[in-house]
């Protein structure tokens, strides 16, 4: 197909076109599409649900949507193909009583998608029940495994954001048949009594629908900054400014800090800029109402530049900018 927008492709609803587009549905559409791109050279961008991707520009190449489906089950281990609906994997692992994604529930995109930043909420990251990620190099057209050591997880990071042309075709997890809850995590209530796994999806979904906003409202990415994670050094300066600043410890010499916090401190939660503005409910979400990108572009710029004056930290993105 050639020249498709992309509008309904992307949580942002931005309306860029691509000049060509296929759905892989197969591994031999994904074969047989590696070689096309290594005869034409190609450029290319894959795409699951669009949920965590910022399109900058209509673009000049193909883009890949990923449909492959499939799930299969054996004791407490869950292959999952990579263009199933992550949140659909969450409820149907919890009705097979297989338990450890309760507190990923909720969270929108594909299963493809969920390795890549390492998708993580309330104390959890997926990368603590994934086995192996398989995918298809567009480059070479091989099969290529990653173990879990060679994914490099991090916190929203992964080997695969530094390697684009690796198509991620299915994941192995392994679950628990043991609910053991995981509630250490600040946002959930410390006097509630849970005893199932069930009870825990429905708090978080709670949580979620409260604090966050639902892209088809008002479209978004959901945090559009990681927060930053800086030295001992600059956090006893800025402590001794902002006695209220909100952080946690990753070691001895680094610390992660909330960037949610550091806009609040620049006084930009709920700001309104031209057809875009920053959530009066959550300060990391930026929320769109243009057909283009430039706006919040000029936002997120704005952002950064007051932060990075005000406390010497430099915010990064947290979704995939395309172009
Ligand atoms: C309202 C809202 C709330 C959110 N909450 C959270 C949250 O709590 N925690 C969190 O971590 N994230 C959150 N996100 C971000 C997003 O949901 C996740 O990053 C999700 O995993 C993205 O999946 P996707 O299929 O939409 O990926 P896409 O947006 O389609 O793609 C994202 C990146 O992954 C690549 N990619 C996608 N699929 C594949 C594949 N099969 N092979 C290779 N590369 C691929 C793309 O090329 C792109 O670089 C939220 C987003 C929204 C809109």
């Amino acid at each position: 197909m050639t020249n498709k927008s992309l509008k309904n492709l992307n949580s942002l609803k931005f309306d860029y076109s691509c000049k060509s587009f296929i759905e892989i549905t197969c591994y031999e559409d994904l074969f047989q599409l590696s070689k096309k791109i290594r005869e034409s050279k190609t450029k290319y961008w894959i795409l699951g649900e669009g949920t965590n991707v910022v399109i900058l520009n209509d673009l000049e190449g193909l883009v890949i949507k990923n449909k492959l489906l499939g799930v299969t089950y054996n004791n407490n281990s869950v292959e999952s193909a990579s263009g199933e609906n992550w949140d659909d994997l969450v409820k149907d692992c919890l009705q097979k009583k297989l338990y450890g994604f309760e507190n990923l529930s909720g969270i929108p995109g594909s299963v493809g998608g969920s390795p890549i930043q390492n998708i993580g909420a309330y104390g959890v990251e997926v990368s603590n029940f994934i086995d192996y990620v398989e995918t298809v190099n567009l480059d070479t057209g091989n099969l290529e495994i990653f173990n879990f050591e060679e994914c490099k997880f991090g916190y929203r990071e992964s080997i695969f954001k530094k390697f684009p042309s690796l198509f991620i075709t299915k994941i192995k997890f392994s679950l628990s048949k043991a609910f053991k809850p995981n509630l250490a995590y600040e946002s959930i209530p410390e006097d509630i009594e849970i005893d199932s796994a069930d009870e825990v999806r429905k708090i978080i979904l709670k949580i979620r629908n409260e604090r966050l906003i639902n892209p088809k409202e008002e479209p978004n990415v959901g945090s559009f900054f990681k927060n930053p994670v800086i030295s001992k050094t600059l956090l006893d300066k800025l402590l001794l400014k902002f006695s209220d600043l909100k952080f946690y410890y990753v070691n001895e010499n680094q610390y992660k800090v909330s960037a949610a916090w550091l806009i609040e401190k620049i006084g930009m939660k709920g700001y309104e800029a031209k057809d875009c503005g920053v959530s009066k409910k959550h300060s990391l979400v930026l929320v769109n109402f243009s057909q283009k990108s430039e706006n919040i572009i000029h936002l997120s710029n704005k952002i950064r530049n007051e932060i990075s004056k005000k406390f010497d930290i430099t915010l990064e993105y947290e979704p995939t900018l395309i172009t």
